[in-house]
């Protein structure tokens, strides 16, 4: 499940080591519409966005 970081509202896998708090959401934002908009190197080995969830 994808985590929204509190200090910079970042998604991350719930994994990462780049936030320190977060909260788990079951949808991403409706601003990120492709891999690319998720702007952390833990979502590398992800091709497309229909591959999380
Ligand atoms: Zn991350």
């Amino acid at each position: 499940m994808p985590v929204m970081a509190s200090d910079d509202f970042s998604v991350h896998r719930e994994d990462c080591d780049r936030f320190d708090d977060g909260m788990p959401i079951s949808n991403l934002p409706d601003e990120v519409t492709s891999i690319d908009d998720l702007d952390c190197e833990c979502w590398s080995e992800f091709d497309s966005l229909g591959e999380i969830g």
